[in-house]
């Protein structure tokens, strides 16, 4: 179900070079035992920027976010690394079109690092079998797409941050309801009617935070999908954890077609 012989030992091969090779830097290739550099990690473009606490949007101006307060999204937050622009835009599409299954680790740990700052209270992690510990868990790919690149590149990532944040990882938690999705060249407001029930979440999560984890967020139509259908289990609590969200300019301009129009 995983994608077959050739995912399998892709995975294996990335696990094994994770754990024994001295690692550097995916970045500037330097020295680093984890696989990003605090330098590189600090310098990503917009790893500082201010966010909209709910969607992971950066913000100039002001911190209101309009998308947000007009149709508010099943999840609570959003936790991005840094905006989707070199070199996280060049590592996101190594690790899913190059198949280079060796760079979600890397990414993984950065990315629980900010989760970890964005939420000190998880820290330290929760004890190992906590029932009410949150769940780790990644937006699915399609049975194509799986057979196609071998590997499920938001569960790889999602594999690190669970094991640095000492978390349960289920990666069964969201299920597609349909083979397909609809085309990247949609606008937010037709992307968004278009996945309407794409997930369901066929366990129940009475009460329990599930996290999901996936590389790139832009118009947050298909986090705002797994997210109904995880609340709609019975989550209390959504927190999106993203490799890569697209900057303001472009998701503005992706979700312009669809935004309500609104006075004041
Ligand atoms: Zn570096
Ligand atoms: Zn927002």
């Amino acid at each position: 179900m995983q994608g077959g012989l050739a995912g399998r030992l892709r995975r294996a091969c990335a696990r094994l070079v994770d754990a024994w090779l001295p690692a550097s830097c995916i970045v500037c290739g330097g020295a680093s035992t984890d696989g990003m550099c605090p330098e590189c990690e600090a310098a990503l473009p917009g790893h500082a920027a201010m966010r909209c606490a709910r969607c992971g949007l950066a913000w100039a101006r002001s911190p209101r976010c309009t998308e947000c307060e007009a149709d508010p999204p099943g999840f609570s937050a959003t936790v991005a690394l840094a905006d989707y622009a070199p070199p996280l835009e060049r590592l996101v599409h190594a690790l899913k079109f190059g198949r280079d299954a060796a760079l979600a680790p890397p990414l993984g740990r950065a990315l629980a690092r900010r989760l970890e700052a964005a939420f000190p209270d998880h820290a330290p992690p929760a004890a190992p079998g906590d029932p009410a510990a949150p769940i780790v868990t990644a937006i699915p790919l399609s049975v194509a797409r799986l057979a196609g690149r071998g590997f499920n590149q938001s569960l790889e990532i999602a594999r690190a941050l669970a094991r640095a944040r000492r978390l349960p990882l289920d990666h069964r938690l969201l299920a597609r309801t349909r083979a397909g999705m609809p085309a990247s060249t949609l606008h937010a407001g037709e992307r968004r009617v278009a996945l309407a029930g794409a997930f369901t979440a066929p366990r129940p999560l009475a009460a329990r935070t599930v996290i999901v984890v996936d590389d790139v967020m832009t118009t947050g139509a298909t986090l705002r999908a797994a997210a109904a259908a995880l609340r709609a289990a019975g989550a209390a609590c959504v927190i999106n954890c993203v490799v890569a969200r697209t900057p303001q300019s472009d998701a503005r301009r992706d979700a312009r077609p669809d935004r309500p129009r609104r006075t004041g």
